[in-house]
């Protein structure tokens, strides 16, 4: 069998874990079962970084861990493989412990794994009944350790506490089968490389290499999700800068949507995942829509230029040209990254009210509109950035910066005297 190392991990201080998942494992051990605490949340407390989320991981079938797990409400969940969602709290506080039954990727009594034409797992998964098996089918070793909140011990069976220490993300396996198994498995890596800082080891690049875009075969709505996690959660400007390297943001953008020059990468992107980023550490929201309408932007500005100086162009005015535009570029980057229609028309709006802003206040002859519009805040921000890449922008910015501030002011008198 493959080397087992137990870590006593008397380190790791309990009380950095949410009480939620202790008492799931708790509650779980109490009653016979086997359950650690595992993935990326064993990973972040060995590192000092607060974790996202704890998984748990037991040998109860979904329906013993309903059974067994008292104090919360628990939802099975997923279709082919079937995952226990334990949630604690009321709507507005809520914590969700996910608990999934050990799996294997080996042959059972259910049958064998069958790997389809395009290598792409069709059915990964059956129950298993050891930790050992289910540390095969994760992806890299520093998200393989199972950690015993009772005992203080780490299992750790690819030494990926070596590698957390050494900041490697190595993967499990033959990194070629494992990324055509799941293409997803390649970006999760350079994620954890740019939250973490970690470095992606040469026997696993040796397996990217030449497949990079595999990336192209992941489910649309999929990769939207995963293109998120890179940009929206404060490491986006870092996220970006590795990913301009590797050449593999372009695989995240529609055909002709990498058209940003060194200007585009200093000024107006990177300044927008700058300011998402302190967004972020502020604890405010990022919008998806915001950062596609700025991920967007230098191709439909570039439609747009060349569109206006066609030979034959019929001026319209801009809000139609943006329109038409930015309904293109948006139908062809969903193929890619397939988003909400809410997210759609969210980017629509800021494209549109770029027009409005341009044409200032006395252009715009809906100006009260223009102010009242939902994303009126987000299309100056956005205004700002452009602002990056053309300074004569910037005196209409504050301008607008301003009336936005009248606004709100008298938003805020308006519903003081409603009040009373
Ligand atoms: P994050 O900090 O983003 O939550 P994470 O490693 O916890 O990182 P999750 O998506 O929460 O990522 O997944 C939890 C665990 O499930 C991972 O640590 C890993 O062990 C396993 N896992 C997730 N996605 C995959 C995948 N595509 N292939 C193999 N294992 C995966
Ligand atoms: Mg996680």
């Amino acid at each position: 069998g493959s080397c087992l190392y137990q870590i006593q991990a008397h380190f790791i201080d309990n009380n950095a874990i949410l009480p939620e998942a202790i008492s799931v494992v708790s509650q779980l051990n109490r009653a016979g079962f086997k359950a650690y605490i595992v993935g990326g949340g064993v990973r972040d407390l060995i590192i000092g970084e607060e974790p996202k989320d704890f998984d748990v991981t037991t040998n109860a079938t979904p329906n013993q861990i309903c059974k067994v797990v008292k104090n919360c409400q628990r939802r099975i969940i997923g279709r082919r493989f079937k995952i226990v969602h334990c949630v604690f709290g009321q709507r507005d506080s809520q914590v969700i412990i996910e608990v999934a039954t050990f799996r294997s990727n080996e042959e059972n009594d259910s049958g064998r794994v069958s790997a389809g034409d395009t290598g792409m797992l069709t059915r990964d998964n059956s129950y298993g009944d050891s930790i050992e098996e289910d540390s095969k089918r994760r992806d890299y070793s520093i998200n393989a350790l199972y950690y015993s909140p009772k005992s203080h011990v780490i299992y750790d069976f690819h030494g990926g506490y070596y590698d957390i220490l050494k900041g490697n993300i190595d993967m499990i396996g033959d990194p070629q089968v494992r990324i055509h198994e799941d293409p997803a498995r390649i970006i999760r890596a350079y994620r954890f490389a740019a939250k973490l800082g970690f470095r992606i080891t040469d026997r696993t690049m040796k397996g990217f290499e030449g497949n990079f875009s595999l990336i192209r075969n992941i489910n649309s709505s999929r990769l939207f999700e995963e293109v998120n996690k890179f940009f929206l959660s404060g490491y986006g400007y870092r996220s970006f800068k590795i990913l301009m390297e590797s050449g593999i943001m372009k695989l995240f953008l529609t055909e002709h949507g990498v058209v940003f020059n060194s200007d585009y990468f200093n000024g107006f992107i990177g300044e927008s995942l700058k300011r998402s980023d302190m967004r972020h550490r502020q604890g405010k929201p990022n919008m998806p829509a915001f950062l596609y309408a700025v991920l967007l932007w230098p191709l439909v500005n570039s439609m747009l230029n060349k569109l206006r100086t066609a030979p034959g162009f019929v001026h319209s005015s801009e809000r139609s040209l943006i329109d038409l535009i930015g309904a293109k570029v948006i139908a062809s980057q969903m193929s890619i990254t397939n988003f909400p229609n809410m997210v759609q028309e969210i980017i629509m709006e800021i494209w549109r009210l770029q027009a409005d802003l341009d044409s200032g206040l006395d252009g715009a002859d809906n100006a009260d509109h223009v102010l009242a519009n939902k994303f009126f805040r987000a299309a100056v921000d956005f205004m700002r950035l452009r602002a990056f890449m053309d300074d004569s922008l910037q005196e209409a910015c504050d301008s607008w910066q301003e009336d936005y501030e009248v606004q709100s002011a008298l938003a805020v008198l308006r519903r003081r005297s409603r009040g009373k």
